[in-house]
């Protein structure tokens, strides 16, 4: 019997924030989408960002007033339709005698910010002098300070918690989505639809698809996918790599973010409060490797942790401090000249020609920008197939999470065990969708078990990320649903636990699961620093 093929208006390669906002934009508006994506959700480059939503002071630097605007107005919206994801958070800037950015500079800059945020919501700058900022962050460096600048942006703790709920009302609305599920061979069905080919989890199988067309979101690795149609193109992506460390609360630590200037480059990199720790980053070095096995080298981690205490001295980092270090690629167009900072940060949606017809690739653009790259790309979409589909809607539809908040909190209070730490840690994960975590724990029990010494995990998550969020390994449920691999232990202390409870509700036997824990290990072990 001839085997029928699905078949879809779009085929979305790449399951990283800008794959999941397309998804989400397409199936709201009626389009039937099919998303692969070859590990987990979320798992590439979104995941190793500086985790900001922001407009980006640096790009003024380079007269980038478009893409400012652009990033000022979409961290609006997403602060509304991600409320619990997307905070704001205050960042200063000290200014020093020898600093290449001097305070009129700053100064005009923090106002340039300000009117490009028009409409916004969020205060304004202010300029502080020495005195003002030495009280406010006793710890920092005031040898040859002038004094400062603080302003608003925002942060989004747990980027992969924002695909992830993109990948979920993109679900809701209808799209297929499939993680683990790398694309094999992109073709061309009868000269018109065009065939993809993939391995797929579910089935342990490779599997066909038709798709009008072809959208490839694969971020960094968006000239590799290309390559799976077996003709020749131009290679599109050049990508930098950029490094963070994670460090513990340190002696003198700002109690706020900073976005500093290096003494020894002048780069400015950021020391951010986040998750209980600090995230300091990044470095910006050309890169043509493999996205998939990028790591922080040891002069990077040095770099990080020299200027960290240059600004902060009391701190006195050394390697050993660092609980781990992520690295990520870019997914800049290809610039061979010119310095790293220079390339643009704008999204550019390539519709391919000729051989590759039938094929859109994405090239760059960032985490706060991911909204309006996904509705450009599906109003271009649309136009193509002239179907008069409803418009976008993404800038006012709150995500999942952000419905029922307040529901979800009183639900929360009242659900013996937990701690505050905890309350505060599931909302912040799963906004509004914490209600459906503690219906679990109704109809079973045990899934109300509360897990860990803060008192702040329950069992019930494992059981959800399972059923409703696509988890389909430990990894997926540490680093991407529950997200404790990116606390100070890197989840050890929950891991067991967390497996044991996926392992009834996955049906793993005893060799499975401790292939599983082993998995785990080898992924933390990567993001370890390499030994000096
Ligand atoms: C160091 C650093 C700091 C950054 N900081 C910020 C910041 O603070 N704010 C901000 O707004 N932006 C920031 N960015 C930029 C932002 O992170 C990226 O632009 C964005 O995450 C790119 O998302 P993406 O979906 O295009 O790519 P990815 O997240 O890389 O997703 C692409 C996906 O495609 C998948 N894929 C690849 N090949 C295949 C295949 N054959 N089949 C199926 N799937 C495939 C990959 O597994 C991957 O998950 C930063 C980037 C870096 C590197």
């Amino acid at each position: 019997m001839p085997v029928t093929v699905p078949e879809y208006d779009l085929v979305i390669i790449g399951g990283g924030i800008n794959g999941a906002g397309i998804a989400r934009d397409a199936a709201l508006r009626g389009l039937r989408v099919i998303l692969l994506e070859k590990k987990d959700f979320g798992s590439g480059t979104t995941s190793w960002s500086s985790r900001l939503i922001h407009g980006g002071l640096r790009y003024l630097e380079y007269a980038e007033i478009p893409l400012v605007y652009e990033s000022l107005h979409e961290r609006g919206y997403l602060r509304k339709i991600a409320s619990h994801l997307v905070k704001r958070i205050r960042i200063n800037i000290p200014i020093y005698d020898r600093s290449k950015r001097g305070l009129m500079l700053i100064r005009l800059g923090m106002i340039a910010y300000d009117l490009l945020s028009i409409r916004k919501t969020l205060p304004r700058h202010r300029m502080l002098n020495r005195d003002e900022l030495l009280q406010l962050e006793p710890g920092i460096n005031a040898d040859g300070l002038r004094g400062g600048a603080q302003y608003y942006d925002a942060q989004v703790t747990f980027a992969e918690r924002l695909v992830m709920e993109n990948i979920i009302s993109a679900a809701e609305s209808g799209a297929v989505v499939k993680n683990h599920s790398p694309v094999e061979t992109i073709g061309r069905h009868d000269g018109r639809a065009m065939t993809v080919s993939y391995f797929d989890a579910d089935t342990a199988e490779s599997q066909l698809v038709r798709g009008r067309l072809v959208i490839n979101a694969a971020g960094p690795w968006v000239d590799r996918v290309l390559r799976k149609t077996g003709r020749k193109h131009r290679r599109l992506m050049g990508g930098t790599k950029g490094s963070h460390i994670i460090v513990g609360k340190f002696d003198g630590a700002p109690r706020e973010a900073f976005y500093v200037e290096a003494a020894v480059d002048g780069r400015p990199f950021f020391i951010i409060p986040w998750n209980g720790q600090y995230l300091i980053g990044t470095t910006d070095i050309r890169y043509s490797g493999d996205p998939g096995v990028v790591r922080a080298s040891k002069a990077e981690i040095r770099y990080l942790l020299n200027e960290t205490n240059h600004v902060f001295p009391e701190a006195r980092l050394l390697p050993a401090d660092v609980h781990y270090a992520y690295a990520g690629v870019r997914p800049l167009p290809r610039h061979t000249k010119g310095p790293e900072a220079a390339i643009t940060r704008r999204h550019i949606i390539k519709r391919h020609k000729r051989a590759l017809r039938g094929i859109i690739s994405i090239i760059g653009g960032k985490l706060t920008t991911y909204r309006n790259l996904a509705e450009q790309t599906i109003d271009r979409v649309i136009k193509k197939f002239d179907a008069g589909l409803v418009p976008c809607s993404t800038s006012s539809a709150p995500l999942p999470g952000a419905i029922g908040i307040d529901e979800a909190r009183e639900k929360l209070e009242n659900f013996s065990g937990l701690s505050d730490i905890g309350r505060e840690r599931i909302l912040g994960i799963y906004g509004g969708r914490a209600a459906l975590i503690l219906e679990l724990t109704v109809s079973n029990a045990a899934l109300s078990n509360v897990i860990g010494s803060e008192k702040s995990v329950l069992a019930a998550e494992v059981v959800f990320a399972i059923r409703h969020e696509f988890a389909k390994n430990l990894t997926d449920l540490m680093h991407r649903r529950l997200m404790l691999g990116l606390s100070a232990d890197q989840g050890e202390e929950l891991a067991e636990t967390v497996a044991n409870i996926a392992a009834s509700e996955l049906v793993w036997d005893e060799p499975e699961l401790q292939k599983q824990l082993d998995s785990l290990r080898r992924y933390n072990a990567r993001l370890k620093p390499a030994r000096e």
